[in-house]
């Protein structure tokens, strides 16, 4: 059995960028789920994970020699506002591993106790936001969308208070790395230009070493989310909470929080409480992004070159590129949901589609899945109009194969979620691993689980979420 070797690079960055913090450690740690699949794609050894001294380190009790245990610094804007001091206030970074494939991991503790960013929290996660982490991420990563996944999850034995006291929980949280937009901008609002040209190439070298030039690494990272968000949007994803803090550089998925899929679909679909004016509803999503990655580009433009007035044209340029890009991924994402290629008659088709569901609210994934089998048309009260729209639709010839890829037959749904976190307070972890198995298969037909594949009765819609 073998401990994981880490191989940490972001420590070697200037100190200021982080703070070196241990774990606050768990009184009574229980092993609630290990991911035995991404444990061996990390190349990491599950027996070891499992045993005493893996579950010291995944409940922050003890760290193994190599560790780094740190809590790095960024900033980030909230809702439109910046905050120039946020960084790593729950979660602890305690080191990077290369997979066998070369590939490079952060490790982090999330909900491992304060650090110098806690400000007035108590640096813990209760149970709830673990797994609806766990089961999103986990989702996100089976149907092929870039995200931060879930290595384990633990229950610390402490209870956690929020509005009640609550089982506290400790996940150990997975990404290419944990830098974010925010991260740029805790050096970009402090003019600290030796700092952002560091972390500049850091991730050049880490993320996109083809970039050629900082101006490269912009338009990398604007083609990156344009990407991402493109398949957010053909899943149904609502983020909740797109401040620039929680938008990575890697372009993959970070901070579900506050996430949740559609049940019934409408653009302007929010779930978030503190979303008050929908700023991070479905629709709004591209527009974020773009918002987002000029603040970005905002922090760049010292490090690109001594001609200023030619680095914002050209970075403002590369900001402006996201729209075509953006339009380009979702018109591929969206016409393979109807067996089509990416045609403009075949993007007249989606848009049709989606006022019919619009007007009636229909389900997302049941419409999009059932359409291969005709059961989608149950899921219309206007029928006739459904029928002329599937007629025009068949005319296009679509491709079996290609929708069955393209549309996921079961998606984590908030009320599904709900009731696994309930089971789970009450001690019962069955339906958190039964949705977490049926979330890694999401495109299999199984009958078994069809029960989850169906849209909330009335009395069971959740249609709030909170940060946690
Ligand atoms: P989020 O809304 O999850 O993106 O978090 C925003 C900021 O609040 C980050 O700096 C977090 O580290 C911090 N934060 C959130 N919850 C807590 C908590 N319970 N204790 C300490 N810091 C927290
Ligand atoms: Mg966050
Ligand atoms: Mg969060």
């Amino acid at each position: 059995m073998n401990a994981p070797v880490f191989n940490n690079s972001y420590t070697a960055l200037p100190p200021r960028m982080f703070a070196q913090v241990d774990p606050a450690g768990s009184p009574d740690p229980q092993l609630i789920a290990l991911n035995e699949a991404l444990a061996a794609r990390l190349g990491l050894d599950a027996a070891w994970l499992r045993g005493p001294e893996g579950l010291a380190m995944l409940s922050g009790n003890a760290l193994p020699d190599g560790a780094a245990s740190i809590a790095q610094a960024y900033a980030g804007h909230q809702f439109g506002h910046l905050s120039p001091q946020l960084g790593d206030g729950r979660a602890l970074m305690i080191g990077e591993v290369v997979a066998p494939d070369g590939a490079r991991f952060d490790l982090q503790l999330k909900g491992a106790g304060r650090t110098p960013f806690s400000r007035q929290g108590d640096g813990k996660s209760w149970l709830g936001p673990v797994l609806r982490e766990y089961l999103d991420s986990e989702f996100m990563a089976a149907a092929g969308v870039p995200t931060t996944r879930a290595l384990a999850a633990v229950e610390t034995g402490e209870r956690v208070q929020r509005e009640t006291a609550l089982p506290g929980a400790v996940m150990t949280r997975v990404a290419a790395s944990h830098i974010r937009v925010g991260t740029f901008e805790f050096f970009g609002v402090r003019g600290d230009v030796e700092a952002l040209r560091a972390l500049t190439d850091h991730v050049m070298a880490r993320h996109y070493p083809e970039a050629q030039s900082v101006l490269g690494l912009l338009e990398q990272v604007v083609a990156a989310q344009a990407r991402l968000v493109a398949q957010w949007m053909a899943l149904g994803f609502i983020h909740g909470v797109m401040n620039t803090d929680n938008m990575a550089i890697s372009g993959e998925t970070i901070d579900y929080g506050p996430a949740a899929f559609m049940d019934g679909y409408h653009p302007d679909t929010v779930f978030s409480s503190i979303d008050r004016h929908g700023r991070y509803a479905w629709a709004e999503q591209p527009h974020v992004a773009v918002w987002n990655l000029a603040q970005f580009a905002s922090c760049l433009i010292p490090l690109m070159g001594a001609d200023q007035d030619k680095a914002i044209e050209e970075a403002t340029r590369a900001v402006h590129g996201f729209p075509e890009l953006y339009q380009a991924a979702w018109k591929d994402r969206f016409t393979a949901k109807l067996g089509l290629g990416p045609t403009d008659g075949a993007v007249t088709l989606v848009n049709r589609l989606l006022d019919l569901m619009a007007a009636e609210r229909a389900d997302f994934t049941r419409v999009f899945a059932g359409l291969a089998d005709g059961s989608a048309r149950d899921e219309f009260m206007a029928r006739d109009t459904f029928d002329d729209w599937a007629r025009d639709w068949q005319a296009a010839g679509p491709d079996a194969a290609r929708m069955a890829r393209a549309n996921p037959r079961r998606i984590p749904r908030n009320h599904r979620i709900e009731q696994a976190i309930q089971a789970a307070v009450g001690g019962d972890y069955a339906p958190f691993q039964r949705l977490d198995a049926a979330l890694r298969a999401p495109f299999e037909d199984r009958a078994e689980w069809d029960d989850l594949a169906a849209p909330p009765l009335a009395e069971e819609r959740v249609t709030r979420t909170f940060c946690g």
